[in-house]
C-alpha cells in the first residue's frame, strides 16, 4: 500500500489531546499512533524502528506495521480498514480504525449494550449442486455440514437453541440463509466454510473469521465482494459482529494451536443481510496437506466445534446482561450508534 504514502495530501490542524497533527490520506483522517496511544493510556516502543510499533499497557498489546492493514490486538491479527501510513518516520493509522476497531477490541467489556443469546443460526456453507471447494474427490459442502451437525449438538448441550440453514446435502440460495436467521429471530449467525488456495498450498493453513466491512471501507477479500461502500443491514450491529469474530478467531487459534489468519472484513452475501451479530469462519485450508487430513477427521471436527463453542461463550461473557452496569457504556461513537440502532429483528 505504498501508494497511500505517496498520496499523503496535507497535514491539517486537527489537534489530538497530545497536540499531535493529524493527516488526511486518501480522504481518511489519520492520526499519529503514538499520540492516540498516549491519549488511551498506552506507551509506544519500536519493535523495528520506523516500521513496526508496539503500544502497550498492563492489559493491552497492540502492534502496527507500516504500510500494512494487519494489526495485532492482544495476540490476534485483525485486518484494519485502512493501511498504517508513515510520514517522516511517524506511523499514522486511520482514526476510524483506532476509535472503532482497535478501541472496541482493546476493552470490549462495558462497551456494548448487553444482549442475551438464546438462539444461534448455523449456516453450513454450500450444499447440493454447489459443492464449494473441491480437493481431489472431497467437497467442501460435505465437511461444512458435518462440522455444523457436530457444532449443533455441542451448542445444544451448552444450553443454546440452534437452527440450521440446511441439515442435508441440499442447495440453499445465499440470500435465504441470513433471511432464515432474521425470520427466526436468531441472536447470532455463524456461517461455516473451509478454504482453498492455489498459491503456496502446502504452507497456507489456519482459520480466518470474517465479519461485515464498515461503511465506506473496502473489503479485505481479494474479490471485494459486494464492494459498494454503502451501509448494509449488517452494519447496524457491526461492532458486535467484530467482537464475535475476534473472540472466535482467538478461540480457534488458542484451542487448536493453528496459525492465525486473522479477522478480515467482507460484504459476503450471507453476512450483509443478517440483522444480528454475524460471522463467516473459514475453518481451515482443504488445500494444505496436513490441515485437510485434520478437517476430514471427525475427532478433529469435534475439537473444532469445541473451540467454536468457546468462542461463543467468550463473546457471551463480554456481552451478557449480567455485565450491565447503569452508565457503563463507553463514550465511543460506535457503541452509542449501535445501541441506538439495535435492529428490530422481526422487520
Ligand atoms: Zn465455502
Amino acid at each position: 500500500m505504498k501508494r497511500l504514502t505517496l498520496t499523503l495530501i496535507i497535514l491539517c490542524l486537527a489537534i489530538l489531546p497530545s497536540s499531535a497533527p493529524s493527516a488526511t490520506i486518501n480522504g481518511q483522517n489519520y492520526v499519529p499512533i503514538t499520540a492516540w496511544a498516549k491519549a488511551n493510556g498506552l506507551r509506544c516502543a519500536w519493535l523495528k524502528r520506523g516500521d513496526v510499533l508496539a503500544a502497550t499497557n498492563r492489559n493491552t498489546r497492540l502492534v502496527f506495521d507500516k504500510d500494512s492493514r494487519m494489526a495485532e490486538i492482544n495476540g490476534i491479527n485483525v485486518v484494519l480498514s485502512y493501511p498504517v501510513a508513515s510520514d517522516k518516520g511517524v506511523l499514522l493509522a486511520a482514526r476510524m480504525d483506532l476509535d472503532s476497531t482497535v478501541r472496541l477490541l482493546m476493552s470490549p467489556s462495558g462497551y456494548l449494550k448487553p444482549d442475551p443469546i438464546k438462539t444461534i443460526c448455523l449456516d453450513p456453507g454450500h450444499g447440493g449442486k454447489d459443492t464449494g471447494n473441491h480437493t481431489f474427490w472431497r467437497s467442501e459442502k460435505t465437511y461444512t455440514l458435518a462440522l455444523a451437525l457436530e457444532l449443533r449438538d455441542q451448542l445444544k448441550r451448552a444450553g443454546f437453541s440452534v437452527i440450521l440453514t440446511r441439515s442435508k446435502d441440499t442447495f440453499v440460495d445465499l440470500p435465504n440463509r441470513p433471511a432464515l436467521a432474521n425470520r427466526r429471530g436468531a441472536d447470532l449467525f455463524v456461517s461455516l466454510h473451509f478454504n482453498a488456495t492455489k498459491a503456496a498450498h502446502d504452507q497456507v493453513q489456519g482459520p480466518e473469521t470474517y465479519c461485515i466491512t464498515p461503511v465506506g471501507a473496502s473489503s479485505s477479500n481479494a474479490q471485494g465482494e459486494g464492494a459498494n461502500y454503502g451501509a448494509t443491514p449488517a452494519n447496524r450491529c457491526e461492532s458486535r459482529s467484530l467482537l464475535l469474530a475476534y473472540q472466535m478467531e482467538k478461540a480457534l487459534v488458542q484451542n487448536l494451536g493453528v496459525p492465525d489468519r486473522g479477522v478480515p472484513r467482507a460484504r459476503f452475501a450471507v453476512l450483509r443481510d443478517a440483522t444480528m451479530p454475524a460471522i463467516l469462519i473459514e475453518c481451515g485450508y482443504m488445500t494444505h496437506p496436513a490441515e485437510r487430513k485434520r478437517i476430514y477427521s471427525a475427532a478433529y471436527r469435534q475439537r473444532m466445534a469445541q473451540a467454536i463453542v468457546k468462542g461463543v461463550l467468550a463473546y457471551q461473557k463480554l456481552t451478557s446482561p449480567q455485565r450491565a452496569r447503569p452508565g457503563s457504556m463507553a463514550s465511543g461513537s460506535g457503541s452509542r450508534a449501535e445501541a441506538a440502532a439495535k435492529p428490530a429483528r422481526s422487520r
